[in-house]
């Protein structure tokens, strides 16, 4: 199967290249941000909880994503050609429980496709999106905390992934399809 994991600040387009990755190689989505707004719009207790670490920027607690996680990859019928991860891991504990829920199915991490963009242009680019996307946490000051955030916990899986030779730098400035046709290619090189 390939297992891609999409890597990059948020504002990064992770959910855009996601799209069409999904629409060409066929493979299921799990995005963790996604699972977790969907239990806040439920009202779960779950949801309860989260929102209020999303709207501070901060990582939700991994024993609350690790199930949401674990629920989604075994509701995956065995016919899909592979799962992209968009959202997580998020810091070196997540990465680690990532392969080991990917081992215990029989899968490894087939490729890491991190999109680097500056945080000038992605504070821009999460502003911009606040403006459609509804989402309590596309706002500035938010928004200069999750990259925060993402500095502090999540990049350092950059290097983690670099070491084990599974990461493809992504230049994630510039048109959407070029940006793509980058991420087709790493995604070739490893099928
Ligand atoms: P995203 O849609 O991936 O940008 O995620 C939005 C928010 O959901 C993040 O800022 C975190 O608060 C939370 N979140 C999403 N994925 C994770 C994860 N893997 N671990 C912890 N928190 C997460």
């Amino acid at each position: 199967m390939l297992n891609i994991v999409i890597f990059g600040a948020p504002g990064s387009g992770k959910g855009t290249q996601s799209d069409k990755i999904i629409a060409e190689y066929g493979v299921a989505h799990i995005s963790t941000g996604d699972a977790l707004r969907n239990e806040i719009k439920k009202e779960t207790e779950l949801g309860k909880t989260a929102k209020g670490y999303i709207e501070k920027g901060q990582l939700v607690p991994d024993e609350l994503v690790v199930g949401i996680l674990a629920s989604v990859l075994d509701s995956l019928g065995k016919s899909v050609p592979g799962v992209i991860f968009d959202g997580f891991p998020r810091d070196i504990e997540q990465a680690k429980i990532l392969d080991k829920m990917l081992a215990e199915r029989g899968e490894k991490v087939s490729t890491v496709i991190g999109l680097e963009v500056d945080d000038a242009e992605l504070v821009k680019r999460i502003i911009l999106r606040g403006q459609t996307s509804g989402r309590s946490d596309d706002n500035e000051e938010t928004a200069r905390k999750r990259l925060e955030t993402y500095h502090a916990q999540t990049q350092p899986l950059r290097e983690f992934y670099i070491r084990q030779g599974k990461y493809a730098r992504i230049e994630g400035v510039g048109s959407i399809d070029r940006i793509y046709s980058d991420i087709k290619a790493a995604i070739e090189a490893v099928k």
